[in-house]
C-alpha cells in the first residue's frame, strides 16, 4: 500500500512523525506537509504565489502552503505515482462536530476525494497544550494501523473520508472503535479584545464552544466513552431534506 501523509500542524510536528512511522510498517510512505502550522485553514488553496516543496533530511517534503495545497500538489503532478490512501494527522487536539468545518487536518483528507478509497483524518482528542512529544501520539498511531490493516474490507462510497478521533489515553485504556455521527458545538466564546501598543483595538478569536449535541451516537460521546470515534464524512454539503421546502418557496418568489 502506498500512503500519502499530510497534516495541518506542520512538517515537524510529533503527531505527523508518529503517524508516518506507524504507516511505514504497512507500506510505502510519502509525506508532504505544510512547512509551518496551518491549523484551522480548512480547504484553503494558495493562489497568489507558487508552492515550493523542500525535502527535509528525514525525507519529508515541506511546502510553503496549506494542508489542502500539500495534497492537491501531491496528487496533481508533484508525485509520480498515485497513492492508495491519504492519511492526515495526527492532529494535536480533537476535530469533533463543527470543528471539522475549520480543520486543516480534515481538509487534507478531503482533498483526496477523487481517489478510489480517499482518506482518513486522525486527531488526538486532548493534546491541547501541543507540548506533547512523539510518545503521546503512539497509541493513536497504533489504532490507525489497525484501521489500515482492515482497510481493504471497507466499502466507502465515493467522495467519503473517515474522520477519526482518538482519546488521549494509554493504548490499554482505549476501549475500541465506535462509529459515530458528528455532534455539534454551541456558540464560540466571545472574542478577546485587547489594545495594541498604539492603543488600537485588536481581537483574538475565542475558543470553540462547548458541545451542544454530544449525546449517544455522536463523536463527542464516543471519545468521552474512551473509544476511537470513526465518522464517515461526505463532501456534499447539500441539505437534501430541505430541497423540497426551498423549491416550493422559490415557486412564489
Ligand atoms: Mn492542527
Amino acid at each position: 500500500m502506498r500512503f500519502l501523509v499530510s497534516n495541518d500542524d506542520g512538517v515537524q510536528s510529533p503527531g505527523l512523525v508518529a503517524l508516518a512511522e506507524a504507516l511505514a510498517e504497512l507500506g510505502e510512505v510519502t509525506v508532504v506537509a505544510p512547512d509551518s502550522e496551518r491549523s484551522a485553514f480548512s480547504s484553503a488553496l494558495t493562489l497568489d504565489r507558487p508552492l515550493r516543496p523542500v525535502q527535509q533530511p528525514n525525507g519529508f517534503w515541506a511546502v510553503n502552503g496549506t494542508p489542502a495545497d500539500c495534497v492537491h500538489l501531491a496528487l496533481n503532478g508533484f508525485l509520480d505515482f498515485e497513492p492508495d490512501i491519504v492519511v492526515s494527522g495526527i492532529n494535536a487536539g480533537a476535530n469533533l462536530g463543527d470543528d471539522t468545518l475549520y480543520s486543516g487536518t480534515v481538509a487534507a483528507a478531503l482533498e483526496a476525494r477523487f481517489l478510489g478509497k480517499t482518506g482518513i483524518a486522525v486527531s488526538l482528542a486532548g493534546a491541547h497544550g501541543k507540548g506533547y512529544g512523539i510518545e503521546a501520539y503512539r497509541p493513536a498511531a497504533q489504532m490507525v494501523s489497525r484501521l489500515i490493516r482492515s482497510w481493504p474490507r471497507l466499502n466507502l462510497p465515493a467522495r467519503t473520508i473517515l474522520n477519526v478521533n482518538v482519546p488521549d489515553l494509554p493504548l490499554e485504556a482505549i476501549r475500541g472503535f465506535q462509529v459515530s455521527r458528528l455532534g455539534h458545538r454551541g456558540r464560540a466564546r466571545d472574542v478577546l479584545a485587547l489594545d495594541d501598543p498604539r492603543g488600537r483595538k485588536v481581537y483574538w478569536i475565542g475558543i470553540a464552544g462547548n458541545p451542544a449535541d454530544a449525546g449517544e451516537g455522536t463523536d463527542f460521546h464516543a471519545v468521552a466513552d474512551a473509544c476511537v470515534s470513526v465518522t464517515p464524512l461526505l463532501t456534499d454539503l447539500t441539505r437534501h431534506d430541505a430541497l423540497e421546502d426551498v423549491s416550493s418557496w422559490l415557486d412564489e418568489v
